[in-house]
C-alpha cells in the first residue's frame, strides 16, 4: 500500500473543498472496499478523506419510498424492522453478503461502489483491459468459472459489481441520489448507475469524479413486500454469489400481477430482467410459468468454456426463488 494522509471532512463542503485541494484523494466510510483495493496496488491516493461525519445518515419512510442513508451500515440497514416488513429481499442481500464483522463496518454506498473479483484484476501481474485500458483481457481464454455470461462483451467478461445488495435494488427500482462537489443533487435509477463494459470496462459507473453516493430510495410496491433474495455460492459461510436471484411477486387468486426479477453472479451489471417479468405477469404462478420465463432471462446468455455452467445454475436459482415465493 503507499503511504497516504488522513484527513475528517467536517461536513459535504468541506468534504468538496478537501477533494478539489487533491483530487486524486479518495473518498473513505467503512474502508472495507477501499484498503483491500489499495493493499493489493489496483488503487493508490496520495489522501483518504473520512466521510464518516457527513449527513447521510438514517433510515426513514419518505413520500417517494424507504430512504436509506449512504452512511448507514449493511448490518443496521439489513436488520432495520422497516427494511426486512417491506423489502425483505433487500434484507436477505445485505446479511447474506460477507461476515458480520465486515458489515458492522462496510457502509452501503460503499457497498454500491464494490470493484469485482476478477483474479486477472486482482493481480497486477497480469493484463487486464478494465486495469490498464487495452492491454487485454486473459479472462476470456483462461479461468472464467466466476466470471459474467449476460452484459459481456470481447473487452471484459467480469462482473463488474460483485456482490448482493445492489442486485435486489435493481429489482426493486431503487434511485440513488448522487451529489457533485458543487453541492448538487440528482436522482439516477440503480439500473442505470453501472455502465455495460463494451470496449471501455475501466469506467464502471456513471459517477463523477468527487461526487457522492448521499442515499438510497426504494419505491413501495405489493411485489416487494412479497419478495426474496437466494444466493448460491461454493460455501455457505462466506463467499461471493455464482448465481442469485432477487425476486418480488404480486399473485391474486393464483395469477401474476406484477413481477420483479434480477439476477446476481451472472450478469457485467446487477442484471434486471424485463424480460423474464414480462413472462410472469398475467400468467398462473405454476413451476411451468417460472421455467419459461428463466429460460427467457437467460436467453442471451455468452458463455465461455468455464462458466457455462451458470446457464442452467442461474436458471435453477431463479426457479426456485420464485417458488419459495409461492409455496406458502
Ligand atoms: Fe480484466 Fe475484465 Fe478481463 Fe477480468 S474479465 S481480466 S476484469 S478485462
Amino acid at each position: 500500500m503507499n503511504d497516504f494522509s488522513y484527513v475528517q471532512a467536517a461536513s459535504t463542503k468541506d468534504a468538496a473543498r478537501l477533494r478539489k485541494d487533491t483530487p486524486t484523494a479518495a473518498y473513505i466510510a467503512g474502508g472495507t472496499t477501499l484498503l483491500d483495493l489499495m493493499k493489493a496496488h489496483l488503487q493508490e491516493h496520495p489522501q483518504l478523506i473520512d466521510i464518516n461525519r457527513l449527513p447521510f445518515k438514517g433510515i426513514e419512510q419518505t413520500k417517494d419510498g424507504l430512504r436509506i442513508g449512504a452512511l448507514e451500515t449493511m448490518s443496521d440497514v439489513g436488520e432495520h424492522p422497516l427494511v426486512v416488513q417491506q423489502f425483505p429481499a433487500v434484507s436477505q442481500s445485505l446479511l447474506l453478503a460477507a461476515s458480520p464483522q465486515l458489515r458492522n463496518m462496510a457502509s452501503i454506498g460503499g457497498n454500491i461502489l464494490q470493484r469485482t473479483r476478477c483474479g486477472y484484476f486482482r493481480d497486477p501481474a497480469f493484463p487486464c483491459n478494465k486495469r490498464i485500458p487495452g492491454s487485454g483481457c486473459p479472462a476470456l481464454d483462461g479461468d472464467n468459472h466466476n466470471l459474467a455470461i449476460l452484459g459481456v462483451s470481447d473487452s471484459c467478461i467480469a462482473n463488474s459489481y460483485p456482490g448482493d445488495f445492489s442486485v435486489a435494488l435493481a429489482a426493486f427500482d431503487a434511485v440513488l441520489t448522487l451529489e457533485n462537489q458543487k453541492g448538487r443533487q440528482r436522482r439516477v435509477p440503480l439500473t442505470d448507475f453501472y455502465r455495460l463494459p463494451g470496449n471501455t470496462p475501466h469506467l464502471e459507473t456513471i459517477l463523477e469524479p468527487g461526487e457522492l453516493i448521499v442515499a438510497v430510495t426504494l419505491p413501495p410496491a405489493a411485489h416487494a413486500q412479497r419478495s426474496t433474495y437466494l444466493k448460491v455460492r461454493e460455501r455457505s459461510s462466506y463467499a461471493y454469489a455464482l448465481a442469485s436471484a432477487a425476486v418480488g411477486l404480486d399473485v391474486q387468486g393464483g395469477t401474476i400481477r406484477t413481477a420483479r426479477v434480477a439476477l446476481g453472479g451472472v450478469g457485467a451489471q446487477p442484471w434486471r430482467s424485463r424480460e423474464a417479468e414480462r413472462a410472469l405477469v398475467g400468467q398462473p404462478a405454476t413451476e411451468a410459468t417460472f421455467r419459461a420465463a428463466a429460460a427467457t432471462a437467460l436467453q442471451g446468455a455468452q458463455p465461455r468454456e468455464h462458466n457455462r455452467y451458470k446457464v442452467e445454475l442461474a436458471q435453477n436459482t431463479l426457479v426456485r426463488a420464485l417458488q419459495q415465493m409461492t409455496s406458502s
